[in-house]
């Protein structure tokens, strides 16, 4: 694949299957490039001498083009994308639908279609895709009803019929777009290749988008990653995917879909995303027209009370802060402004406030450095001028080079100072809390900016002997292994207390006196998933109740499942759960991004309390340290109530480790430590389960 470039400005487009009937596809592409493309346009079909007066050739090879549009039916789609290739064209746009999304055919048909792709090396869109645009040359190579306007956004969609939904609503809204492109199936080109592409893009400022999927999830991390450092980019979320309900055989299975590897990825990604097409856009507004804030302290100018108490919830609701005004600020508050107003946060400087005392507000509060950002809030009075108001904002904001949003409620009498704010690059909305929502994306854009991606860490491990391990289902007709193969954690470094696996009550009681104060006893068995709902642990047993413990263990187990395969049981020493909290570290293979590590609060309701996060392995320190804050139960493990804080920096390294144990073995799709024994003394995996697929080993 070469460089997109040539794909977005071509000199000579070939529409392969190009015609006048009425209502075709055909028709509808060469209409929509004749309307404003600025290069040449040649149809290609063997049944006309012309089509709309283009004069058309036969064959794609006589074209000459740089780029072919292929519209022609399903089953001369593959010859025609084959001629484009042989004849040097290295830009394909396949409009043409019957692929891969219509069942066993379209797919053989998709799959033969990449095969031609790689072989002559094309830019390849599609198929079924819509098409696409670039409107510096006025190119619109889609059967789309609109052309874009020019702008400075980028967007690509998984959805043909979204984007001429967005293209309407933004036509009307003056927002404007450098390319457009309609994914389709994705065969070839994906959206971690456009995101490359316009992350080069001078042209491009902010890359937005709609997806349902990621091809490559780690592969778009690591891109979107480095282009997030200097180009923006907003997706908004598609519906949740139901493949979570794949073959869910363990804790972790059941509780990591596909959903959770999509929102942890794209947040790895640095991508901002959106939940619905209006956040989309009034994030990508605001990143493409105003800079990043220093801070998330904002300040709002207010003659309205009301609105101002809106507007200050709404900050709370964001990852925002109401600014605190230096001493001086607030000195120059009490001069300029009238005493019976509020010269804290939110400024109120009274209904009757003209636009000289907006001005010197906004002004004042912008040249504090403990404000990132402003908003503008007003409400329609008699001595406020709404246009001289919005020439004032957008002086202040060019003049102080810091973020303002712009919130001048009302109707009819907005539309004048809205187009001015407009032109400024300043949003202006009605509601406060959706001015607060962009200003918020740029403070989030922000931090993404200052992140740095450190490599993850690589322990000095025995994959030797984790191989070996994971080896020993090949002899079994379950992939499941359980604490039998707690080795793995042994040759990845991840603490666990001392304990055996035996067959006999003698064996048993020798174990327990080896191990110091009392034991837990386990039944071990690929065939019973969870131990204690059928009374399958036994917490606490001293040296004299060992031998009448195991039998006790193996009568339950045979009461429960009579040709369970029993594999003895597990002498464990005891974990220290009066000072320790039980942890869940697991992780679960994603059919998008790969393996998906999680964290939480553990033990054996997990699935009930649900409190766990997630993050695309291989994860670096960094990641692991953000897991163990953000479960909602973060501050147990921190030391509530005049408890010890448990050793965090254990579990996130047992994080890394297990991270870099799923990754050096793609045959683990689950593993779960659960629980994973936090003790300010250090950490224990106490219980481990996993699924190994053979065939990967
Ligand atoms: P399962 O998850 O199959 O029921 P576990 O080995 O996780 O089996 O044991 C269930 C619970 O028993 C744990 O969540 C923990 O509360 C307790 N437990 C298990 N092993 C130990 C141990 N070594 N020390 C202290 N408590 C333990
Ligand atoms: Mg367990």
């Amino acid at each position: 694949m070469g460089t997109l470039t040539e794909l977005f400005a071509p000199d000579r487009i070939a529409v392969v299957g190009a015609t006048a009937r009425e209502g075709s596809i055909g028709k509808a592409v060469t209409d929509n490039l004749l309307s404003a493309y600025d290069g040449e346009i040649i149809p290609v079909n063997p049944n006309y001498e012309e089509v709309m007066g283009l004069s058309c050739v036969d064959e794609v090879g006589e074209a000459a083009a740089d780029m072919a549009v292929i519209v022609v039916p399903p089953k001369i789609a593959l010859p025609a994308v084959e001629q484009a290739g042989e004849a040097g064209v290295k830009n394909v746009v396949v409009i043409t639908a019957g692929f891969g999304e219509t069942g066993s055919d379209g797919a053989s048909r998709e799959e033969e279609l990449k095969e031609i792709a790689a072989e002559y090396d094309l830019n390849l869109v599609g198929p079924n895709s819509l098409g696409i645009m670039s409107t510096p040359n006025g190119m619109n190579a889609t059967f789309g009803p609109d052309n874009a306007l020019p702008g400075n956004l980028s967007f690509m969609s998984q959805s043909g019929a979204f984007i001429t939904a967005v293209l309407d609503w933004a036509n009307d809204e003056d927002v404007g777009f450098k390319d457009v492109v309609s994914l389709g199936n994705k065969a070839v080109l994906d959206e971690t290749d456009f995101v490359n592409h316009w992350g080069d893009d001078s042209e491009t400022d902010v890359i937005i988008g709609y997806l349902e999927g990621i091809s490559q999830g780690r592969e778009f991390i690591d891109t979107a990653r480095e282009v997030t450092q200097d180009t923006p980019i907003v997706l908004v979320k598609s519906g949740r995917t139901d493949a979570g309900a794949q073959a869910a055989s363990s804790h972790t299975g059941t509780i990591a879909g596909s959903e959770q590897a999509y929102e942890a990825g794209l947040d790895q990604a640095g991508v901002l995303r959106a939940e619905s097409v209006q956040e989309l856009f009034d994030a990508a507004q605001m990143l493409a027209n105003q800079p990043v804030p220093e801070n998330n302290d904002v300040a709002v100018i207010t003659n309205a009370g009301g609105p101002g108490v809106i507007s200050t919830d709404a900050v709370g609701d964001a990852g925002l802060e109401m600014a605190s005004f230096s001493e001086e600020t607030l000195e120059q508050f009490d001069e300029k402004l009238p005493a019976e107003g509020n010269i804290y946060n939110p400024v109120d400087i009274v209904g009757d406030a003209d636009v000289e005392r907006f001005s010197n507000a906004l002004d004042i509060a912008l040249a504090d450095e403990n404000v990132g950002s402003a908003m503008v809030l007003s409400c329609p009075t008699a001595v406020l001028d709404y246009e001289q108001l919005a020439a004032e904002t957008a002086a202040m904001r060019e003049k102080h080079g810091k973020p303002v949003a712009a919130c001048f409620m009302g109707g009819e009498s907005v539309r004048a100072s809205a187009e001015i704010l407009s032109e400024a690059g300043i949003p202006n909305y009605f509601d406060p809390s959706r001015a607060i929502g962009a200003l918020d994306s740029l403070w989030e854009y922000r931090q993404i900016q200052r992140r740095s991606y450190d490599a993850p860490a690589a322990f000095d491990v025995d994959r030797d002997a984790a191989r070996e391990i994971l080896e020993r289902v090949e002899d079994r007709d379950d992939n499941r292994l359980g604490v039998e193969a707690m080795g793995l954690l042994e040759a990845y470094g991840i603490p666990m207390p001392d304990s055996d696996i035996v067959d006999s009550p003698e064996d048993a009681r020798a174990v327990a006196e080896r191990i110091s104060g009392d034991v837990v006893m386990k039944i071990v068995s690929p065939d019973i998933l969870h131990k204690s709902d059928i009374g399958g642990v036994k917490v606490g047993v001293s040296n004299s109740e060992v031998e009448d413990a195991y039998e006790d263990l193996i009568t339950r187990a045979r009461n429960y499942q009579p040709e369970a395969n029993l594999l003895g049981v597990q002498v464990q020493e005891m974990a220290d759960l009066d000072d320790g909290t039980e942890t869940i570290v697991g992780m679960n293979r994603d059919p998008q991004f790969g393996p998906l590590m999680m964290f939480g609060l553990g033990g054996i309701f997990v699935e009930v309390l649900e409190d766990t996060t997630f993050r695309v392995a291989p994860v670096t320190e960094t990641e692991a340290r953000e897991m163990t804050t953000e479960i909602k139960t973060a501050p147990l493990l921190r030391g509530a109530r005049g408890r010890e804080p448990a050793d965090i920096d254990g579990i996130i390294e047992t994080i890394q480790r297990l991270s870099q144990l799923v990754t050096d073995f793609p045959a683990i799709m689950e593993f779960d430590i659960n629980p994973l024994v936090a003790t300010p003394d250090g950490v224990s995996a106490v219980d481990i389960r996993l699924t190994v697929d053979p065939e990967e080993l």
